[in-house]
């Protein structure tokens, strides 16, 4: 069923608002003929469609976040994708196998995703399902390079795409539909590769809080923390840069270079970024006929404060801010342009009047003339009224209801003329029209709608005039958001003594004093720490109580070398970082219900994916892996992935983990090390140091962190005398079973292989752990120590 309604369409804006959010699409119909001279119904017409993914009117679209538009074409094993930001006129299409499908849409983040209909694809984006025949590889093929006006998509390494100009085709069909026009602006396509980033998953840029932390709002994360961009077109660049970090040595060392010629000289470029409007947007908006009058009258202001921009910008001391600086230089005949044809102070609509800058036009200017002499007109008319009906009171005004019209008070209604005509009868009062008023009001009414239908043909001419500048405005939009966020990683770094990266072509991952950028903000007393990396060393297994801080040191190196590479300054006193083609965490145990696997199962599928993906270039954070089976198989699994990372896939590798048997590897392997954060105890107390220290950690501390964490004190001492009980049954039936008691050293026999046989055992192997409530588990403690005694 398809709901419809009419709406004021003054009023418009604030329903499509609502509409959008709720993730409707809608069809805006309205009357295209002239009321005045049609016979019956007013000619309509659907004007365009307003879907999530081809918004772009301010209000409706988020100002800090790109509005992506992507369409989607399968094979049996392969994803040809094709996607559009209507706001920047910018396609780009890659292709990918299926299995990569989910991680790359959430690198790409589409507000909408069109498919065929018959193809058999859970996405976890919003859909819009359309016919099959509007995927086609030729068709698609030839509207792309139609629309481009090219003779075939070799120049832009687009030829062997086929799977993606089936799904090109399909967008720009879309796209042009909902927008009621053929998308002049939309000339740039870019072929994303995937080689060209360094690959994140989903589960990685989840657990890595980049823009949006584990529970789902903004902040705290790496974005809300780097983010002190002036304009929304900075944040949307940095955001864009933090989810698609370039392998590009290069360019992150250009942007170093930027980020040190503005680390103390930033200040001048934030003021004259402050205040910019958003080009990038305004410039779409003139493309597509939609620009509101504010939106000229802001372009022309913020190109009139390039010019203090350029001037603030060191762009002597580094190329990458030269290049920048040539690029922002505004056309002087496009600023004089809107200065002679735009108000300086334009109404908000074009219906309103007063949006074309008096001079501008002489017609209009003579229209114009018409109602403002009225003033004068007027005061006249009323002196002469007075004199004539000896009425002192009588007054000549004007409302938007009535119109014209002379008032006289009750008390003066004798003398009142013949020639007047009652037009109102108010309680003291009667408001009179005359001939020669009823004339003049026909003149000033027929100049003023004149004056506006000369105003809105004249702001169509304007806004056709500015159809060449499209891609210059363009060029400016995208230099302004890169100097944006290059001013912002200045601020960032000044202000909390950050540090340049070197980017090498060796095996490294050096950090010297690292801190984690985020949570650094939010402790007083944030203790940095080291680490070393490089082919002879490239994996540490960190050991540790629970909240000493393990999770903390994985995601700050991770966090690290992405900064980095985006070309940001870092947490650090020195950081030297090699080559880096993708980074991979498996952190925390999060079911994902919704899709019917368990946190052992999520924990298994990503470490597949690790397996299969991480090479000698990748960083890969693996957080307490098998703790969701039973402690052996646990154990066992997790000792086979981290020999596999080290010897086969030889990554660098920060391996988390509570099964002191994995401390082993160090003497097994080579480039395996071992490093632990400790705690101290304080009479019964624990405090954690936070720093990390080589060799592996003595004990787990778990029952002084359960205690911490208001596990009743009885509770608490009965798990006491528990764990001396199975420890001393552990050394009397097998030496050292568990992981952190006492010595470090694990007999032969007890390797996992044996499997251990008793009552307690048996019980525990046998609880549903994620499915049990507190109340539960605590009954369970219980029942344990029963079967013990
Ligand atoms: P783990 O993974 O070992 O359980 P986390 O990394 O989650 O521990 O850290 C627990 C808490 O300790 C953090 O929330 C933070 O408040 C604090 N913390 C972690 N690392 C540091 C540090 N280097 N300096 C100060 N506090 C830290």
């Amino acid at each position: 069923p398809i709901k419809m309604a009419g709406v004021p369409y003054h009023a418009v804006d604030q329903y499509l608002a609502k509409l959008v959010k709720l993730g409707e699409s809608v069809a805006i119909c309205e009357q295209i003929g002239d009321p005045a001279t049609s016979k019956g119904p007013v000619e309509r017409k659907v004007m365009r469609v307003v879907t999530p993914g081809t918004l772009i009117d301010a209000g409706l679209v988020p100002e800090r976040a790109d509005n992506l538009l992507l369409a989607l074409m399968v094979d049996a094993h392969r994803c040809g994708l094709a996607w559009l930001n209507l706001a920047s006129g910018t396609m780009k299409m890659t292709e990918v196998p299926r299995t990569q499908l989910a991680s790359e849409l959430e690198r790409i983040h589409p507000a909408e995703v069109l498919v065929a209909s018959e193809a058999q694809i859970e996405i976890a984006f919003p859909v819009t399902r359309l016919p099959q025949w509007h995927f086609d590889i030729a068709a698609g093929g030839a509207a792309l390079r139609t629309h481009l006006g090219v003779a075939n998509l070799q120049g832009l390494e687009a030829d062997e795409l086929t799977l993606a100009h089936a799904a090109g085709g399909a967008l720009l069909g879309y796209a042009k539909h909902t927008q009621g026009q053929g998308l002049a602006h939309v000339q740039r396509l870019v072929v994303e590769r995937a080689s060209d980033f360094i690959l994140m998953d989903a589960a990685t840029r989840r657990n890595l809080e980049l823009t949006e932390t584990l529970r789902g709002t903004p902040a705290p994360t790496l974005l809300s923390t780097l983010d002190t961009c002036m304009t929304s077109m900075g944040s949307r660049a940095l955001r864009s840069w933090l989810h698609h970090p370039l392998r590009d040595a290069a360019q992150a060392r250009a942007r170093h270079g930027a980020v040190a010629a503005l680390f103390d000289a930033y200040g001048a470029s934030r003021d004259a970024l402050k205040g910019m409007a958003d080009v990038e947007r305004i410039a779409a908006r003139i493309a597509l006929l939609s620009v509101k009058p504010r939106e000229l009258a802001a372009l022309r202001d913020s190109l009139g404060t390039l010019a203090a921009l350029r001037e603030g910008l060191p762009h002597t001391h580094s190329p990458r801010l030269a290049e920048l600086h040539a690029e922002l230089e505004p056309d002087a005949g496009l600023i004089d342009f809107l200065t002679r044809s735009i108000a300086a102070e334009p109404a908000a609509l074009l219906r309103d009047g007063g949006v074309i800058a008096p001079g501008f036009d002489a017609d209009l200017d003579e229209l114009r003339g018409l109602t403002t002499n009225a003033g004068e007109y007027l005061l006249a008319l009323e002196a002469r009224e007075k004199a004539r009906t000896q009425i002192p009171n009588l007054r000549v005004e004007y409302n938007r209801v009535h119109g014209y019209y002379i008032e006289v008070t009750q008390s003066h209604a004798a003398k009142v003329p013949d020639d007047y005509r009652r037009r109102q009868t108010l309680k003291n009062a009667e408001r009179y029209i005359t001939p020669e008023l009823k004339a003049f009001e026909d003149k000033a009414l027929l100049a003023e709608s004149r004056a506006l239908a000369r105003e809105k043909t004249l702001y169509e001419q304007v806004v056709q005039a500015l159809q060449p500048h499209y891609a210059r405005l363009q060029r400016i939009a995208r230099a302004l958001s890169e100097v944006d966020v290059l001013v912002s990683f200045a601020e960032r770094a000044h202000a909390r003594g950050w540090c340049a990266p070197t980017l090498n072509s060796n095996a490294t991952l050096q950090i010297e004093g690292g801190s984690h950028p985020v949570v650094a903000e939010q402790i007083d007393a944030f203790v940095p720490n080291d680490l070393d990396l490089h082919a002879k060393r490239k994996m540490l297994i960190v050991t540790g109580p629970n909240m000493g801080g393990k999770s903390t040191y994985m995601r700050q190196t991770a966090l690290i070398a992405l900064m980095a590479y985006c070309g940001a300054f870092v947490p650090a006193k020195s950081v030297t970082l090699g080559p880096l083609d993708r980074i991979y965490t498996r952190i925390g145990a999060a079911d994902d219900l919704a899709q019917g696997r368990s946190t052992f199962m999520v924990e298994m599928t990503e470490s597949a994916a690790i397996l299969h993906g991480a090479t000698a270039q990748s960083l890969v954070l693996m957080d307490e892996v098998g703790r969701g089976t039973s402690t052996f198989d646990g154990l066992a699994l997790a000792y086979a992935i981290a020999r596999a990372l080290a010897l086969i896939n030889q990554s660098y590798t920060l391996f988390a983990t509570h099964y002191f048997e994995l401390t082993k590897l160090e003497e097994e392997i080579e480039p395996v090390a071992n490093v632990h954060l400790d705690a101290v105890e304080h009479g019964d107390k624990i405090v954690f140091m936070h720093a990390v220290q080589p060799g592996p950690a003595s004990k787990s501390y778990g029952l002084q962190v359960a205690q911490l964490a208001g596990v009743p004190t009885s509770v608490v001492k009965a798990a006491r005398k528990k764990l001396a009980a199975l420890e001393e049954e552990a050394a009397r039936a097998m030496p050292q079973r568990d992981l952190f008691s006492g010595s470090a050293s694990m007999p032969e026999e007890a390797r996992p292989e044996r499997v251990l046989t008793h009552p307690v055992l048996d019980r525990l192997r046998n609880a549903r752990a994620d499915e049990l409530t507190p109340r539960q588990a605590l009954d369970l403690v219980y029942a344990l120590q029963g079967l013990a005694q």
